[in-house]
């Protein structure tokens, strides 16, 4: 192996001076390099685009899934979808700590979760035991490579380890929520009974307080009857977020007119970029946390739609996020069991 680089450049195959994000493959060699650290894998969280797309390309059929996530993760040494880009992120237990690992303190057999993408992590998968639709999770028996630079969370003791994965997987936004959403604002979240979704209506009722609103669209009459149930949301449209005229005008009946100042999309379906837009007032701001989005039909969506707002790429790592999500979790009970209804395992 070429000398160790803390980005994991010395893992590249292909192409040359790639770094491992960008690279088609991976070394996914299971032994620990200097500054590396070895972990022994148990369960994979899916990104969800990256699910959904695997899912509906294999028709449900969970033995057809299995077999092309072996396919991908066994020609590229890394788990990154080629259609969506996208991939997820993992739990698991230390296994081995190279000596110039920037953190001596984490011992074998400690519990983590690696906040970095399976897009750029080292990972081979003897076995798939099973995977859970409904938790967008596949379990295995594996070996993946954390480098240097790589952020992670140890487990915690209060929460469940599945449930703890679910979320974090997703923990950039909510602190982007935070920051984003201002006292007064009116807010729109499309795919708002989702995973990110219910987090982000959560942080979004605090931020914008009492004299704004939260708005959130749902394509399903039960997510519909969740939201309103939760009471988080002012008003809940239910429409197809691709529809972008027909969301734009109930969100014109809502506002009446005034339209909305942060739009956040976290559907995991591709071609909603304009209707993120259209809703989206004169020097809003949309936040494109879904990795289903296109940069080019965004940009030139709203070019074409004269529309002058900022556009924020959903960075999914924002600093101390994964203490953030967690005790949104836990300060919000009505989520936090919907989250163990959801994600604990059975
Ligand atoms: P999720 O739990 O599957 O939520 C997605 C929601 O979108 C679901 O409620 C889904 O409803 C809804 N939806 C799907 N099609 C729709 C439509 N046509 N109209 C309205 N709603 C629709 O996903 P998640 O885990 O929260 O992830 C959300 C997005 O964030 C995904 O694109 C994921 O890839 C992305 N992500 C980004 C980062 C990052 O770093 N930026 C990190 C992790 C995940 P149904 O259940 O009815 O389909």
């Amino acid at each position: 192996m070429k000398a160790s680089c803390k980005y994991g450049s010395h893992r590249v195959l292909e192409p040359k001076g790639a770094l491992p994000q960008a690279a088609i493959r991976l070394d996914n060699n299971p032994t620990c390099g200097d500054n590396e650290c070895l972990i022994d894998v148990q369960i994979l969280n899916i990104d969800s685009a990256s699910f959904h797309q695997i899912k509906q390309a294999s028709h449900h059929d969970e033995a057809v899934m299995a077999a092309m996530i072996q396919d991908i993760v066994k020609s590229r040494g890394k788990m990154q979808n080629p259609v969506t880009g996208s991939g997820g992120m993992l739990i698991g237990t230390v296994r081995e700590v190279g000596p110039n690992f920037h953190n001596q303190d984490l011992t074998p057999g400690t519990p983590i979760a690696t906040l970095v993408s399976l897009t750029l992590t080292p990972l081979i998968i003897e076995e798939i035991t099973a995977i859970v639709l409904e938790h967008d999770q596949v379990h295995i028996t594996g070996t993946a490579v954390l480098f240097d630079s790589g952020v992670y969370a140890v487990l915690p003791n209060d929460l469940d380890e599945t449930l703890v994965l679910a979320a974090l997987d997703v923990a950039g936004a909510p602190p982007q929520m935070a920051r984003l959403a201002r006292q007064g604002d009116t807010v729109f979240v499309l795919g708002a009974a989702g995973k990110s979704g219910l987090l982000c209506v959560a942080q979004a009722r605090q931020s914008v307080g009492l004299n704004g609103r939260v708005i959130g669209l749902v394509n399903e009459p039960e997510q519909q009857a969740l939201l309103e149930e939760l009471g988080w949301c002012d008003h809940i449209i239910l429409a197809d977020a691709k529809d972008a005229l027909e969301v734009y005008k109930a969100v014109q009946v809502v506002t009446e007119g005034q339209m909305v100042d942060l739009s956040v999309n976290v559907v995991n379906i591709s071609d909603t970029e304009m209707t993120s837009m259209m809703v989206t007032k004169e020097g809003g701001t949309v936040y494109f946390f879904s990795m289903a989005t296109s940069f080019q039909k965004a940009a030139l969506g709203a070019e074409g739609i004269g529309k002058d707002i900022t556009m924020i790429i959903g960075n999914g790592y924002a600093k101390d996020h994964a203490d953030f999500t967690l005790n949104l979790l836990r300060n919000t009970p009505e989520l936090l069991d919907i989250f163990k209804t959801r994600y604990t395992k059975t």
